[in-house]
């Protein structure tokens, strides 16, 4: 049903209307910016694979050509190098905003990309995110954009609501993180008020799966791949902190009802299930090495002190819920890890 109420608005219908009943659907054509990387390459596998024709829009910042090669030499996939800061003309149904790099930790730890990064992920977010609308705009595509729970901050409400304005240190060092997607939110409904572009804001919360980028930084990835690599698990701070973890495929469902569907949003996307640090550890100990050791390490400024989705609107209006609880889901990631870990001759694991 979902999709019947989308045809009547796509560009297919325009001319005369509605479809005749019976006639078979043409095949939206769909861009994915940021689509060669974690998340959005799940999501290009779902849309190829339901008929629709992709178009990744990706500068291969974190992301990685083998997330789509799969796909090469599909007549309904395409592949563009290009910068979302720059302009960029394409004709298309749907777009999926995704690009930008997604972890603000890797810029914190990694000096290579002081004085660069911050400036690229606040740009990306503000002049991407606005080239992106204004493709929308002209080309009358409904257009998703993947903002993040990073928007409500070190949260004084628990869970998090949509409603929730967020607590959020506008100089911080994640700040171009996350003030950059609250700007994103911003001219996103600023072009839906303002020039009837027809929008969807998904609020993602932490989110694993195969095809992390393996040294970003990020919790899950750096745990599963310290303990394949048989290292002690790097649990920041005193570890009491929370986060919940929602499993990609989940993710991925979530976004597409959102774009298929009647609402604009925001809509919290996350798994309720909500663990700190240590037991976090606990399971990645339990699923890969019993005998996998943890070490403390300091934290980082302005760590969220907890996090958890509430996910009633979701559940209501989209009929959406995760289904891989975290017990579930780390062992479907582990032998893609392993593989990209030990397999290419990259590393000898000792
Ligand atoms: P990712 O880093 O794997 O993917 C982001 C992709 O965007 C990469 O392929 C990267 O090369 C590309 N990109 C970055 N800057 C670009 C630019 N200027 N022009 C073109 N491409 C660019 O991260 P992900 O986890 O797949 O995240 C996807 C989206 O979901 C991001 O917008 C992120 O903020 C959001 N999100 C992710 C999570 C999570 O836990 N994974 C949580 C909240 C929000
Ligand atoms: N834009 C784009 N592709 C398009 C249309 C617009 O990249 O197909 C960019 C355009 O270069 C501009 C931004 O989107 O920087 C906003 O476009 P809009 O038309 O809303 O604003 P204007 O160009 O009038 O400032
Ligand atoms: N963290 C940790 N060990 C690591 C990496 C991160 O304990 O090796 C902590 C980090 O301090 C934060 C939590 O895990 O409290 C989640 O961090 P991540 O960067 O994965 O996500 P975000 O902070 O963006 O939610």
């Amino acid at each position: 049903t979902h999709r019947i109420f989308y045809q009547a608005h796509s560009v297919f219908s325009s001319g005369g209307g509605k479809i005749p009943l019976g006639l078979k659907r043409k095949g939206l054509r769909i861009v994915v910016t940021g689509g060669a990387g974690f998340v959005g390459s799940h999501l290009v596998d779902r849309l190829i694979a339901r008929g629709d024709s992709v178009i990744v829009v990706d500068n291969f910042f974190t992301g990685r050509k083998e997330n789509v090669m799969h796909h090469f030499g599909n007549p309904r996939f395409e592949l563009i190098r290009h910068d979302v800061v720059e302009p960029l003309l394409l004709e298309v149904d749907q777009i999926y905003h995704l690009a930008c790099p997604a972890s603000p930790v890797h810029y914190k730890f990694n000096p290579f990309f002081l004085n660069y990064d911050f400036l690229g992920i606040h740009k990306t977010n503000v002049v991407g995110t606005l080239n992106m609308l204004g493709l929308a705009k002209r080309v009358g595509a409904r257009f998703l954009l993947t903002s993040t729970s990073e928007v409500y901050g070190d949260p004084l409400q628990h869970p998090q609501v949509e409603t929730y304005w967020g607590n959020v240190n506008p100089i911080g060092v994640r700040s171009c993180y996350d003030e950059g997607k609250r700007t994103a939110e911003t001219l996103t409904m600023d072009y839906h008020r303002g020039a009837g572009v027809e929008v969807r804001i998904a609020r993602i919360f932490n989110t694993y799966g195969p095809r992390m980028c393996i040294d970003d930084g990020r919790v899950v990835s750096n745990f599963v791949a310290q303990a394949l690599r048989k290292e002690p698990l790097t649990v920041y701070g005193d570890g009491k902190q929370t986060r919940s973890f929602q499993y990609v495929s989940d993710l991925v469902e979530g976004l597409m009802r959102l774009m298929e569907g009647e609402h604009v949003g925001p809509f919290n996307l996350g798994n309720p299930g909500e663990f700190t640090m240590i037991e976090l550890a606990q399971v990645v100990q339990e699923t890969i090495d019993p005998n996998a050791k943890i070490e403390f390490r300091p934290n980082t400024e302005d760590d969220p002190h907890k996090r958890k989705p509430d996910i009633t609107r979701a559940k209501d209006l989209l009929g959406w819920e995760p289904k891989v609880s975290l017990r579930k889901g780390l062992p479907l990631m582990v032998s893609d890890f392993r593989q990209r870990i030990f397999g290419d001759h990259k590393e000898d694991g000792a």
